[in-house]
Parts: structure tokens; C-alpha cells; sequence
């Protein structure tokens, strides 16, 4: 495995994030383009300084990248496969480090989003165990035939004389708004498009197969770049997958950590007793010892699910409930109150603590 980046940055592995960052400033400022001008070795290094940055100065990115390397982190670096997280990027910290940004030119509005968002949902195990998963999608192209206009004949606006604006006086100031009469697009359709009956895209079918790593958790998102609705140059947005995640019978989950409930009849709580428990894997022996409480926990280390971002299991916690009988038997009945005699005053733990109690509200009153 490489460890470039912190080669990059020129920093130790286990270097912390202030120093992290002191050495992305100095190395950027050194390498910035305005100060290297038309020098392409300059700009190149620059680039990598601003990668390297990207991951290092991230927790989870981090931790990924020292576990799996690069390819780790391909979907979060804009590459072709998936990975999770990863809003903002290298737009935020040229703003951050040097007020400016260096953000993409506003491209000409689309009849629709350029992102898409999908929901996939998962089996418990699918989640628990990762899965590979083909998904059929749909995605918006602008309809080549009226180039996203959905016009088949159309005539410049006269309102706005086809700039898609107009300019509202509000005392001295001139205030510019969205025309009314177009909505913005310049044009008044006379007859709407064959091809897409005026929607201005057509609707083609993808396919994508999705790599979803062991440990996802209801809620998550996953970024595919490249893959969401086409723009007027056939640059494509991203699709990101919602994951949700059907629930189990038995297994529960909180975070990395899966919940059992252990029901267990009322005398084998009292006498002890040994039973097996599902886990996620298989099975585990679980001794109950005598005069064991209702809602007892009993933790299985990492017997639970993968941290999505860091591969370490949570644990399995299987917590006791006492289960009483439904119904009795007249034998079984006479053996009970036989028993419940037998303990003597025992039944009675809470006749002198409450007798005490009930004399001295009484003495509020009087
Ligand atoms: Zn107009
Ligand atoms: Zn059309």
C-alpha cells in the first residue's frame, strides 16, 4: 500500500490535523497558480497538494485512506465507482484558504435537476453483509429536436424580446425579474415538439451496478458521479441511492450494535439456566445464572455489524425478558401457592416498608 498523500503534504502518518494543515498552507501557497504563472509542474502539484488535503484533513476519509489506499475512496474523489459521503470538496477549501472560489461556470439551465436520487431498498442481511445489487433507473437527456425548448415552432417574446427578463421600476431602483409571459425561456411555443410534446428532454433507461459495502444503515446515501440527468453539453450530474433497510424479527439495530431480546421463562430465571442465542454469524451459549433480573444485558463484542467507514464491528447485546405463564394447571396452581407458602414472610417484602409508609401520610392529615 502507498502512502502518497502524506508524502505529498510532506507529513509523518501519524501527523495530527493541525500540522496537516500547516503544511497544506505552506505548500499551496508555494504552488499556487497565481504565483507560478503558465507553469503547468507548478499547477500539477498544486492539484495533488489539494487531493491530498481533501483526504487527510477528513476523519473518515482519512481513516479509509490508511486502511484501503486510494481506491478506497474512488466514488468521494469523483472517480467512476461508488463511495459514500463526500458534499463539497475542493470549491470549499479554495474559499476557506483563499476567499476565492473555484467553482464551474453556471451552465445553461436544464428543464430539470442534473443530480438524481434513487431509493434502494435492503434486505437486514443485504445491509449487515454488503451486497452487489444491479438497479434499472431512469435519466433526463435534452430532446435533440427543439434542443430543449419543447418547440416545434415558436416566435421570439414580446414582452421581453427573448432575453428572459424585465425590469421592474420600484422607485429609482430597477429591479429584474423572471418574465411573466415567457417564464423565462424567451420564447412563446406556437406548436409543441413531436419528439418530447413539449417537455423539452426525453427520458432514457441506465443501469447501475451498485457495490454496497457491508454496514450501510437505513438513511445512508451513496454518491455515484456521472451518472444523474445529461446537461445541454452531454455532461452528465450524479446519482446518489438513498438506502433503505427493511427490519429484522429478531436482530435490532442501533448504530453498529445489534439488540437481541432474550425471552426466558420466569423459574429458569430464578434456577439458572443455559441456552443458545442467535447472532449474526451463527450461534452463542449464553449462561444464565440463578436469580437473574428481568432486562439483564449480556454483551458479545464484536459480534455486531461493520462500521461502514472503518470495518470494526459493534457489539451484540441480548438483554433478558422474563416471561410468565399464560395459564395454570390446577396441579400446577396447588404446587405454586404450596411454594408461595413456603417462603414465609419472603412473600411479604413489601408489607413493612409500605405499612411504615401508609402511617406516616396518614399522620400529613390529621
Ligand atoms: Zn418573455
Ligand atoms: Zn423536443
Amino acid at each position: 500500500m502507498e502512502f502518497e498523500y502524506y508524502e505529498i503534504l510532506e507529513v509523518s502518518k501519524t501527523a495530527t490535523k493541525a500540522e496537516i494543515k500547516k503544511a497544506y498552507r505552506k505548500k499551496a501557497m508555494k504552488y499556487h497558480p497565481d504565483r507560478n504563472p503558465g507553469d503547468k509542474e507548478a499547477e500539477e502539484m498544486f492539484k495533488k497538494i489539494n487531493e491530498a488535503y481533501q483526504v487527510l484533513s477528513d476523519d473518515k476519509k482519512r481513516a479509509i485512506y490508511d486502511k484501503y489506499g486510494k481506491a478506497g475512496l474512488d466514488g468521494q474523489m469523483g472517480g467512476s465507482s461508488s463511495g459514500f459521503g463526500g458534499f463539497g470538496g475542493f470549491e470549499d477549501i479554495f474559499e476557506e484558504m483563499f476567499g476565492f472560489g473555484g467553482r464551474r461556470e453556471k451552465r445553461k439551465e436544464t428543464p430539470y435537476n442534473l443530480d438524481i436520487l434513487i431509493e434502494v431498498e435492503l434486505e437486514f442481511k443485504e445491509a449487515v453483509f454488503g451486497v452487489k445489487k444491479e438497479e434499472e433507473y431512469e435519466y433526463y437527456t435534452i430532446c435533440k429536436s427543439c434542443n430543449g425548448t419543447g418547440a416545434k415552432k415558436s416566435h421570439t417574446c414580446p414582452t421581453c424580446s427573448g432575453a428572459g427578463q424585465v425590469f421592474m421600476s420600484h422607485g429609482f431602483m430597477k429591479v429584474a425579474q423572471t418574465c411573466p409571459t415567457c417564464q423565462g425561456s424567451g420564447i412563446i411555443i406556437d406548436e409543441e415538439c413531436d419528439e418530447c410534446k413539449g417537455s423539452g428532454y426525453k427520458i432514457n433507461k441506465d443501469k447501475i451496478e451498485l457495490d454496497i459495502p457491508a454496514g450501510v444503515d437505513d438513511g445512508m446515501r451513496m454518491r455515484i458521479p456521472n451518472k444523474g440527468n445529461e446537461d445541454f453539453d452531454g455532461r452528465r450530474g450524479d446519482l446518489y441511492i438513498h438506502i433503505t433497510v427493511k427490519e429484522d424479527k429478531i436482530f435490532k439495530r442501533n448504530g453498529d450494535d445489534i439488540f437481541v431480546e432474550v425471552p426466558i421463562f420466569f423459574t429458569s430465571a430464578i434456577l439458572g439456566d443455559k441456552i443458545k442465542i442467535p447472532t449474526l454469524t451463527g450461534e452463542k451459549e449464553l449462561e444464565i445464572k440463578p436469580h437473574t433480573k428481568d432486562k439483564t444485558k449480556y454483551r458479545f463484542k464484536q459480534e455486531g455489524i461493520p462500521n461502514v467507514h472503518t470495518g470494526r464491528k459493534g457489539n451484540l447485546i441480548a438483554i433478558l425478558k422474563i416471561i410468565y405463564p399464560e395459564k395454570l394447571t390446577d396441579e400446577q396452581k396447588e404446587l405454586l401457592e404450596k411454594l408461595h407458602k413456603s417462603f414465609g414472610k419472603e412473600v411479604n417484602a413489601h408489607k413493612s416498608i409500605f405499612e411504615e409508609a401508609i402511617e406516616k401520610v396518614k399522620g400529613w392529615f390529621k
